[in-house]
């Protein structure tokens, strides 16, 4: 299975990406992720990606389709991939189009979660995500049973600098470059929308019956 996940800031993507990981077996893939890991280590990447985090605007494209193209080749990615958080342009989507094509690949599909943007703030705010293993948590939504520590593997939680501040605001308004990969995925027939609102149980329990459908 070849999986694009699709959603504003605070749908659920990575909630979602960790459920599907663990099921079904495939590598979840998040720009977010590595982006953040360059920059706790330091390296060249992270250099280059950092005021853009911290800013909450996107990363140039040339330097995103790069390390997701080298990402893609590696051998973990053989039965399937999740990718959360990319493609976030149109530029990206046609790139990971190529790529695939490059790689003899296709999309399975494009599990698009849908919220109301209001439901936003209160996700982004209240998000906690660990230090070590990178598990997501809500204060209020999904609390961890010690507050402050990870249920999965004892690790600090920590908040986002970029959940809090203007770079929320600036997150939300940059949508606006993601938005039009719905329609660009629907046009395709690879989107499959999910309703966000719910409970993060039946969120996966949706997102569940779609990829049963998707392996046949
Ligand atoms: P994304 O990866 O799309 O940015 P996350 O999966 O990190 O979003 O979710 C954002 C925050 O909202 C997290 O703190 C998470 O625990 C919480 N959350 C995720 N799904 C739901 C849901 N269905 N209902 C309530 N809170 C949720
Ligand atoms: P996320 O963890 O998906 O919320 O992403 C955090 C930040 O990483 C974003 O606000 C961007 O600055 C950057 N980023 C992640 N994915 C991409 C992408 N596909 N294109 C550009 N920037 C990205």
């Amino acid at each position: 299975m070849q999986l694009v996940m699709l959603g504003l800031p605070g749908a659920g993507k990575g909630t979602q990406a960790a459920r599907i990981q663990q099921e079904f077996a495939i590598p979840h893939i998040s720009t977010g992720d590595m982006f953040r890991a360059a920059i706790s280590a330091e390296t060249e990447l992270g250099a280059t990606v950092k005021s853009f985090l911290d800013r909450g605007i996107l990363v140039p494209d040339e330097v995103t389709i790069a390390v997701v193209k080298e990402r893609l080749n590696a051998s973990d990615t053989a039965n399937g991939f999740l990718l959360d958080g990319f493609p976030r342009t149109l530029q990206q989507a046609m790139a990971l189009d190529e790529t695939l094509i490059d790689l003899n690949k296709g999309l399975s599909g494009v599990l698009y979660i849908h919220v109301p943007e209001g439901v936003l703030l209160a996700r982004l705010t209240g998000r906690r995500i660990c230090k070590q293993c990178g598990a997501t948590f809500h204060v209020v939504f999904q609390p961890p049973q010690r507050e402050g520590v990870c249920d999965r593997c004892g690790g600090v939680l920590y908040q986002r600098s970029d959940d809090t501040g203007e770079a929320v605001s600036t997150r939300l308004e940059q949508y606006a470059q993601t938005a039009p990969l719905v329609e660009y995925y629907r046009d395709r027939g690879l989107l499959r929308q999910v309703d966000g609102e719910q409970s993060i149980d039946q969120v996966f329990a949706g997102i569940h019956e779609i990829l049963g459908h998707l392996q046949g």
